[in-house]
């Protein structure tokens, strides 16, 4: 749904969609579980010549691996946002004027009008936890053998480093047997 810039110089523009996966691409580990359902209002800024203002709530469900054991993790995703896209010019020109008044997220946008879709994305992507981890106290993959630590621990660490020593102890024997 493209938000065009000369219908919000008439009026300002609300919106009710409902998304299913697979027509925003995250480009990125994160995956889309659940439709994406979102609602809001869409406005220009008084006193601006382009800045377009969106302010509304989402609710999808996000799936990611663990960043720790890879296991899928579902992550349900609840966001209020009130952001302002500025015309890509006014950027180059450099001209950061104050945006004044409580909107927080500010981008760019070019053409004649703000994606919804791309605005969306940029929402859900925003509220991910920085650390997806499937739980706090996960133990992680044993980067030595490949097991989930969660679902069995192994011996490993102590066996990695016995084994060295056992393979120069061979290897010390096997020297001595030349002499
Ligand atoms: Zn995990
Ligand atoms: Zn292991």
């Amino acid at each position: 749904m493209l938000i065009n810039l000369q219908e919000l110089q008439q009026h300002s523009v609300r919106f009710t969609v409902d998304i299913p996966a697979g027509q925003i691409d995250f480009d990125n580990k994160v995956t889309q579980s659940s439709v994406l359902h979102a609602e809001g209002v869409v406005e220009l800024m008084s006193h601006s010549l382009g800045d377009i203002r969106l302010q509304g709530n989402l609710q999808v469900t996000m799936d990611a691996p663990c960043d720790r054991c890879l296991e899928p993790v579902s992550l349900p995703i609840r966001s209020p946002f009130d952001l302002v896209y500025m015309p890509a010019s006014e950027a180059i020109e450099g001209g950061e004027e104050e945006i004044d008044e409580d909107a927080v997220e500010v981008g760019f946008y070019e053409g004649n009008g703000v994606q919804l879709n791309d605005v969306l994305r940029e929402v859900i992507l925003l509220a991910l936890p920085m650390q997806l981890v499937c739980s706090e106290s996960c133990k992680g993959i044993c980067p030595v053998c490949g097991q989930n630590r969660n679902q069995r621990e192994c011996a490993c660490q102590t066996a990695a480093a016995d084994d060295r020593w056992n393979k120069l102890k061979d290897l010390r024997a096997e020297i001595g047997q030349r002499h």
